[in-house]
């Protein structure tokens, strides 16, 4: 981004989430709701629109709208109802979408944002409500044809719109981050991206620093990754500015991003409400929540990833950094806990190493492969097997590093760590006499750096510890090497 240009303006922003929830079927039928299935397999009359037909609302994603309203500090509001909302587009056979209009299930929340860079900041939640998706048009099979799928119609989604409180990509990035964690943690949504669990439609407008005058927002659908996200933001905040800067005016547009191009592109005028005409929901009656429905909700919350990172410092006497890496996402957070817990040797040292471990090695591989712990081919139970006998100084870190690497290629082989480690002569030496053998030899190899060490040149140290350590063949513990080194040297 130029930097004048937003040292002159300031980006406006506001989000509307579209997040699939975890539900087995659809809402408002029992058509199975999965993401692979053959196209139109999962359909019934019910969710094709047909005549005569009456929805009937599943509970499970009134539960987790709920939910995750009150993970957000949001009002729960105990009646409410369902409306139409009228369009014609080839994937929605029914021409209308049901979904919930004047009175949402959950309003006026927030969530906390901040990292490095940003201070804590609240991002004001306007509305979650519950709605139905539209099935999918697709066009990239053919040059000539569009494929109409209707699986998808009828899946049960939760729409998390925020008030225009964000001001950056780095902020909307952050957000993002911040509620795909909240999500699930709340077991809410897989909030798999490419599956399309998770899609957002960015609003977006510029004004004058310091000016109070709101400029015109335009409104780029339906992205799904964090980049095309960040890109997008960027484009449109050029493309906005440009306009201006001009002496032109934004219109009220709807945006599609094109991500070869990275450019944004005006798909239509922005459809008023009134072009909707929303009304209620004749087949549905309202829909009342019990406080002491909202209280077991409530109760039934799990612990949340604020919770968790001062009970991991609390508990395992992690650091800040530490304890945050970990419960980034609650996967590995229970993959840390699952190690700890076949850790035999219990203390604050064996947590921070085991901590340690997954954060600088099985972070670093899941990065690389570019893929989830939840398809890491080491259990927590066999990295404990692996940390044991390091935490007890029977081998060494680079012994351990070594059996680690060959880990995740042959799983199964790998069942007793002990045994490999007898078989393979990987006992870390701690014996002091064949330490004491070994550096005597050394120096006797190396007459000329003795001297040198002794005359004061402190360097030659790390080369006679690496010899030392080379015939040890990486086996030794380091601390007893320095110790018998040190006097060795002082004789
Ligand atoms: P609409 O009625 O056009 O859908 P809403 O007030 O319901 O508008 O807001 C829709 C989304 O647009 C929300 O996410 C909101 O934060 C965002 N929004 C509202 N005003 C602005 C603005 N001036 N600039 C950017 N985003 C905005
Ligand atoms: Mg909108
Ligand atoms: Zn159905």
């Amino acid at each position: 981004m130029q930097k004048n240009i937003l040292e002159k303006y300031q980006p406006v922003i506001g989000l509307e989430l579209h997040v699939q929830v975890n539900s087995e079927s659809k809402i408002f039928c029992s058509c199975p709701s999965e993401f692979d299935a053959e196209p139109n397999t999962y359909v019934c009359p019910v969710c094709l629109g047909h005549p005569g037909t009456l929805p009937v609302l599943n509970k499970l994603p009134v539960e987790l709208c709920i939910k995750t309203g009150l993970a957000m500090d949001c009002k729960i509001n105990t009646k409410t109802a369902f409306a139409r909302k009228n369009y014609f587009y080839p994937d929605l056979p029914k021409g209308y979408q049901i979904t919930q209009y004047e009175s949402p299930l959950c309003s006026d929340g927030y969530t906390e944002i901040y990292s490095k860079d940003i201070p804590l900041k609240k991002i004001r939640i306007k509305r979650i409500h519950l709605e139905e998706d539209a099935g999918k048009s697709i066009h990239d099979l053919s040059e000539s044809e569009t494929f109409l799928d209707f699986n998808r119609c009828g899946i049960p989604l939760i729409e998390i719109v925020t008030e225009p409180d964000l001001n950056s990509p780095e902020e909307v990035s952050l957000f993002l981050h911040k509620v795909k964690q909240t999500l699930e943690y709340l077991e809410v949504s897989d909030c798999n991206m490419e599956q399309g669990s998770l899609r957002c439609d960015v609003n977006i407008s510029v004004k004058l620093k310091n000016g109070n005058t709101t400029g015109t927002k335009t409104e780029i659908k339906n992205l799904n990754s964090f980049k095309n996200i960040n890109d997008a933001i960027d484009s449109e905040i050029k493309r906005q500015t440009g306009i201006i800067e001009n002496g032109g005016k934004i219109s009220f547009n709807t945006l599609n991003y094109d991500v070869k191009e990275k450019i944004t592109v005006p798909l239509r005028s922005k459809e008023a409400e009134n072009d909707y005409r929303y009304f209620s929901e004749p087949d549905l009656v309202y829909l009342n929540i019990s406080d002491a429905q909202i209280e077991e909700l409530k109760n039934s919350l799990p612990e949340s990833s604020e919770e968790k990172i001062l009970r991991f410092k609390k508990e395992y006497s992690l650091n800040d950094y530490e304890s945050e890496i970990l419960t980034g996402d609650k996967n590995i957070a229970e993959y840390f806990e699952r190690t700890v817990n076949n850790i035999k040797i219990k203390n604050y040292a064996s947590f921070k190493l085991a901590g340690n471990w997954i954060i600088n090695e099985v972070l670093a591989i899941l990065n690389e492969k570019n893929i989830s712990i939840r398809n890491f081919k080491i259990s927590p139970e066999s990295l404990a097997k692996l940390l044991n006998p390091l935490i007890e100084e029977k081998i060494s870190r680079t012994t351990a590093k070594e059996i680690f690497s060959s880990m995740p290629a042959e799983p199964g082989k790998f069942s007793d760590i002990e045994a490999i480690i007898l078989e393979k002569d990987l006992l870390q030496v701690s014996d002091k006499t064949e330490i004491e053998e070994i550096i005597k030899k050394v120096l006797d190899e190396n007459p000329n750096e003795l001297l040198l060490l002794k005359s004061g040149k402190v360097k030659i140290m790390n080369f006679l510890t690496g010899e030392i350590m080379k015939k040890l063949k990486g086996k030794a513990n380091p601390k007893i090497v320095t110790e018998l080194f040190n006097k060795f040297i002082k004789k």
